[in-house]
């Protein structure tokens, strides 16, 4: 804790001390009033003044140092001086009071508390963020919560303080009122509890309810004059449609026929999305065939002379194909229609809350529904580089159509997507350039993964270029070449291919999002709220248009809220939940994340304890010729709470899970290592790792007192 805070925790704990140990209690009593009121009053009538500063500052001294005494404070307040000039004094004593007690709050705490629940806290933050003041002014009209707690634990949220100010000043104006007005009729109290009666506190409950109440009538009514502008359908043939059959959408179709409802599935091209054809399958498909490739030429180090592998680029790719082909019929419309879902080749377009219009080959169709998913994906981010557009560039997308290997392939971008794919090329035999501008590969994770991945890469000869801006493309005799600023100098790559792995957009257009004013966020995607609700109240979006993850198994998450919330909002809605969020890049090494990594900790300020476990030492890594990589763990200082770990090496996506449940389920490292791992697998990485915090965690005291109980027992 620094000076400052010292010196001020000091002062506070001093002034709740002194009240205590000096009985300043007896001087916040009814009878002390009472007893004093005529001499009071009497200096009062001298200097009104000084008697009015003198009551505030105790006013403001009393409830900023959070002490007890406002109330009777209050109470005297108005036997001095009415209603009016009473009312005025406490409103504004009891507000600065308050803020002097959440700003001390904030000061002393807040830090503290973030660094300890910072990623915990985050959905409460953004809850507090947006409707902060509603509770506040419900806390402070509603007595029965106490006046110095709500100052306290506001002071740890990010409500701004001018904000807390008046909304505390205006929440509070009620019960100050009442306490200034039974003031002046002093003679007559017998207690302070007895000013408020359990009816007045009801009344003022109801009070404190009715703007949260008010709130939700009102979006209610706005919703209601939305939906209003559109007509609206006496009946519905549907519960729910569907816009698009990738992962999302195959998803929240599923869970739909699944609770019996009518559902509708629209795929305008292909169904089983990206994932299926130009995604995650293909992908780990070709990562497959160049492993092997690799593996092979590591021939030597497992005891072989050399181990010659013959092969033809396009029949790689072809392979790639019949693996799409074995896993399409998981997505197939046949399955999807045993399952209960029409599915419905065509492209939709959103005409009206109620309605959704399928254009097919031969004709147009409008669907009725009571409720839209709308999982209209993302496809590849093509930048605006000058001369690109007229030389062409491979995406994602079209890289599976290639049968023949480019000799000099550029990778643009230094992302999951880039990373895997160069180095397939690579092994497949292109000479790969991999153009980033950002200073290292796989800029999400910590550096040392960054440099694991990027020590592969050239070991495989892959050229990487961080901190390159690729600016232009042109054609000179003959050649391609890609024009990047790097230190200031212009630099140029020469090139067969280019592959543009920049990121994906979402496909917001084209399909009634504009007409519908349904808005989008700064990230380009689908504006949703926490339980994946659009503007309207019947539609929901999912996925990688609806983003801020683009992954298959995200999108699959979010596609259980989109549709349970579309289907059984009026009942009960959930938030998506985005507590523990995994993912993957599957390079060699493999790099496999939950939870925070130490850049982000650190950017986000939560304080953390690292623990790590080098694969170099398991067993069976060293079996296996894979001792490349790492357990890194973040754990809460000195709790047993996982805050996230990273594990690159062989296989980390698999062995990430163990993790992933433990941070789900509240699970932590002592309990991961007091479970049985197989021997020998590389799933012990993570017992050793656990281990590894064991030890640096163990306690020293206790141990010192073990050693001489084995001393003495030795004699
Ligand atoms: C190379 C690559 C590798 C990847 N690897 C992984 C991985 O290993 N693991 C992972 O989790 N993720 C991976 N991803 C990401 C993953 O593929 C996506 O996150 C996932 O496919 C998103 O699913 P979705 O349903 O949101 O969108 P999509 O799969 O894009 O589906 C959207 C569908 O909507 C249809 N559509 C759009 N508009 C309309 C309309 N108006 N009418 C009818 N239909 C419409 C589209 O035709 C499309 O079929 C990878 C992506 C790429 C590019």
């Amino acid at each position: 804790m620094s000076r400052r805070r010292l010196l001020l925790a000091a002062l506070l704990l001093g002034s709740i001390a002194a009240f205590f140990a000096f009985d300043l209690g007896q001087y916040f009593r009814i009878e002390f009033f009472q007893s004093r009121q005529s001499a009071i009053e009497e200096f009062r009538r001298a200097s009104p003044l000084a008697t009015a500063a003198i009551f505030f500052a105790i006013y403001v001294a009393v409830t900023g140092s959070s002490v007890p005494g406002a109330a009777i404070l209050s109470v005297a307040v108005g036997a001095i001086f009415g209603l009016l000039w009473g009312t005025l004094i406490v409103s504004f004593a009891s507000s600065i009071g308050a803020t002097l007690a959440f700003l001390s709050s904030r000061f002393l705490f807040r830090e503290a508390v973030r660094s300890r629940f910072g990623d915990r806290l985050r959905a409460i933050d953004a809850g507090l963020a947006k409707e902060g003041a509603f509770y506040l002014f419900a806390l402070r009209l509603a007595p029965v919560f106490p006046f110095v707690l709500v100052n306290l634990l506001m002071g740890l949220t990010p409500i701004r303080t001018r904000t807390f100010y008046w909304v505390s000043q205006v929440g509070m104006l009620p019960a100050t009122i009442i306490y200034v007005n039974a003031g002046t009729q002093l003679a007559t109290i017998k207690s302070i509890s007895g000013i408020l009666s359990p009816a007045l506190i009801g009344s003022l409950v109801l009070l404190g309810l009715f703007p949260l109440v008010a709130k939700h009538l009102v979006e209610s009514a706005k919703a209601r004059r939305r939906l209003a502008k559109w007509p609206k359908p006496e009946k519905f043939e549907r519960n729910l449609v569907v816009i698009g059959a990738g992962s999302a959408g195959l998803v929240a179709a599923y869970i739909a026929a699944a609770v019996k409802a009518k559902v509708t599935l629209i795929e305008k091209d292909r169904m089983g999305g990206d994932c299926l054809y130009t995604g995650c399958v293909p992908s780990k498909a070709l990562i497959k065939s160049a492993r092997l490739l690799a593996q092979a030429k590591r021939a030597r180090e497992f005891g072989f002379k050399a181990m010659q592998v013959e092969f033809d680029f396009a029949d790689v790719m072809e392979r790639v194909q019949r693996v799409v082909r074995t896993v399409e019929p998981h997505d197939s419309a046949e399955r999807y229609t045993r399952l209960g879902v029409e599915c419905l080749q065509g492209e939709a377009k959103i005409t009206s809350p109620w309605t959704v219009e399928v254009k097919t080959e031969s004709r147009v169709r409008t669907l009725t529904t009571r409720a839209i998913v709308i999982a209209a994906g993302a496809r590849p981010f093509v930048p605006p580089i000058p001369g690109l557009a007229e030389t062409g560039c491979l995406t994602s997308d079209t890289v599976w159509d290639l049968r023949a290997l480019p000799p000099r392939l550029i990778v643009l971008g230094g992302g999951p997507v880039g990373c895997e794919l160069a180095q397939c090329f690579a092994r497949f035999g292109s000479r790969v350039t991999q153009v980033e501008m950002l200073p290292r590969l796989l800029v999400r994770e910590d550096p040392e993964v960054s440099e694991l991945v990027a020590r592969q890469f050239r070991e495989e000869r892959i050229d990487v270029r961080a901190e390159h801006k690729a600016v232009g493309v042109l054609r000179e005799g003959g050649e391609k070449l890609l024009v990047c600023e790097h230190g200031g100098k212009e630099v140029r790559i020469p090139f067969d291919e280019l592959l543009c792995a920049l990121g994906r957009v979402a496909n917001t257009a084209g399909y009634g999002l504009e007409e519908l004013g349904i808005g989008l966020t700064p990230a380009r995607t689908v504006e949703t709220d926490e339980f994946l609700q659009t503007l309207y109240p019947n539609i929901y979006a999912c996925g990688d248009v609806a983003g801020p993850y683009q992954f298959t198994h995200t999108a699959s998450h979010q596609a259980w809220y989109a549709a349970v919330n579309a289907l059984f909002g009026v009942v009960k809605r959930f938030r998506a939940d985005y507590s523990v969020i995994p993912w993957a890049t599957f390079t060699e090494p493999e790099v496999a994340r939950v939870g925070l990594n130490e850049t982000e900790a650190a950017e986000k300020n939560i304080a953390y304890d690292v623990t790590s476990y080098a694969l170099e030492d398991l067993d069976r890594a060293i079996a296996d010729g894979e001792t490349q990589g790492v357990v890194k763990v973040l754990t809460v200082p000195g709790r047993d709470r996982i805050l996230g770990a990273t594990i690159v090496g062989e296989h980390a996506a698999d062995l990430i899970v163990e993790f992933i449940t433990a941070m789900k389920h509240g699970i932590g490292l002592n309990k991961i290592l007091g479970t049985i791992h197989i021997y020998p697998t590389l799933a012990e990485a993570n017992k050793y790792a656990a281990g590894n915090w064991k030890r640096a965690h163990a306690p020293q005291e206790l141990l010192k007192w073990a050693e001489k109980f084995h001393a003495w027992r030795r004699g």
